[in-house]
């Protein structure tokens, strides 16, 4: 394969934009390589400025469930851009797709749009502090929220991959009302909790971990939490910014059975438009301006174009009656055939899967169910791993600590040219 073209863009782009990226995983560090910029996707095929071919298991990072450019995404897009693409002003997009958030995702009775999911759980921990009267919110280890100051400390995701675990310009003042807690460690909750429970606004987690790499909770983790919130008066928030629509209609919260308080949304909401969302309890989210009396607004918030994509993604989730089953089949038949294949090539491996989101940790330990653990993983296999892939034909994401995200796109066919990937990859490692 020739990366020409995108090498050549690429030290274009370094010269006016920081690391000549707009978001830093992108920019393929931590597998050591060039960054292959897109020349177009559509379906579950990236093609690249040099005309390579990849299978995208990336995913946009997770919003397309349904494939690249879906005919019935774009049509709602054209026919919403021909009358106006901005208002300021409120459209019937917006409460269409309130209602089918509503509808879809189990504990939200009213939800507020906004542009991304940092915004979102930004939003979600304003609320939970308003609400509550409290200033300490409880996050997990290896959990990552967006780049809101708050949330950057041992963050996932970006953070994670570049070691940067608190990053400058995030005052003490801000870090102090952050408290950390282990994934899957209820106790190291329950301690925060008899320390300081009546200053904890809110716990906020991943209710599966998507950007350590995935982790999965126990439900006991998930019921531990919900009983402890409820027990000391703070706010169970889900962001489900990956797992919204991905693990069930209702996300997480459906899938495990268990209801936060507040869920954040994003990614998938969208249909690939730039949305994100907060929502909950009519008597929580009714705290919100101009109602109540916390601040939250935004210019292009509820953006017709942006509305018109989420309704027809949300639509389509709505009406595809074997979305979820179709999604774990093939995500069931990829995990095993990577699990053969890691026999086969007498290498060590875990690969933890809920659904269409899956990572292989390339680590000795016999699990991964916490950052500590996700740690031990040999990130320099993973970058070998990458390339042997990317050079075969398969666009996976450039971190061990991220998802493969499997789509209702992908075909069996592509599965099995997955797993065959896999197995040449592994024996050259
Ligand atoms: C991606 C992500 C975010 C941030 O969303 P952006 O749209 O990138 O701001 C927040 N939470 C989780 C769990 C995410 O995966």
């Amino acid at each position: 394969m020739e990366f020409n073209n995108s090498i050549l863009a690429f030290e274009r782009a370094q010269k006016s934009i920081p690391g000549g990226v707009n978001s830093p995983v992108r920019a393929f560090k931590s597998v050591g390589l060039n960054p292959v910029f897109v020349k177009k996707a559509k379906g579950t095929t990236i093609t690249d400025l040099d005309g390579n071919q990849y299978i995208d298991c990336l995913a946009s990072w997770g919003p397309m469930l349904f494939g690249h450019a879906h005919e019935r995404i774009l049509q709602a897009i054209s026919e919403a851009a021909v009358n106006g693409t901005s208002f300021g002003a409120p459209s019937q997009y917006e409460t269409e797709m309130a209602e089918l958030i509503i509808k879809m995702v189990p504990s939200i009775e009213m939800v507020r749009m906004v542009s991304s999911g940092t915004e979102a759980t930004m939003s979600a921990i304003r609320l939970a502090r308003g609400y509550t009267g409290r200033e300490a919110f409880v996050k997990f280890a290896g959990n990552y929220h967006g780049h809101g100051d708050s949330f950057l400390i041992k963050a996932g995701s970006g953070a994670m991959t570049l070691g940067i675990p608190n990053s400058p310009g995030i005052t003490k003042g801000t870090a102090k009302d952050t408290l950390m807690a282990e994934y899957n460690n209820l106790p190291s909750v329950e301690a925060l909790f008899l320390e300081r429970g009546s200053e904890i606004a809110a716990v906020i987690l991943e209710p599966v971990a998507g950007n350590m790499g995935v982790v999965v909770p126990t439900k006991e983790f998930l019921q531990g939490l919900r009983d402890l919130t409820t027990k000391y008066g703070a706010l169970l928030i889900f962001d489900e910014v990956i797992t919204g629509f991905r693990l069930a209609r209702g996300g997480a919260q459906e899938y495990f059975g268990i209801l936060p308080d507040l869920t954040t949304l994003g990614k998938i909401i969208g249909g690939g438009l730039p949305v994100g969302a907060y929502g909950g309890r009519k008597e929580i989210m009714e705290m919100m301006a101009p109602v109540g009396p916390v601040y939250q607004a935004g210019t292009l918030s509820g953006n017709p174009l942006a509305m018109a994509a989420g309704i027809a993604m949300l639509t389509m989730i709505d009406e595809t009656k074997d979305l979820y089953s179709a999604m774990e089949r093939k995500a069931a038949r990829l995990e095993k055939g990577i699990l053969e294949n890691l026999k086969i090539a007498g290498i060590k491996g875990v690969v933890n899967r809920v659904g269409s989101m899956m990572t292989l940790f390339f680590t000795e330990s016999p699990k991964v169910t916490n950052l500590d653990e996700a740690m031990t993983s040999d990130t320099e296999r993973y970058a070998s791993y990458f390339k042997q892939s990317l050079e075969s034909g398969i666009y996976l994401a450039p971190s061990q600590f991220e998802c493969l995200f499997v789509s209702y796109a992908h075909t069996d066919e592509e599965i099995d040219r997955m797993i065959d990937a896999n197995l040449q990859a592994l024996i050259k490692l």
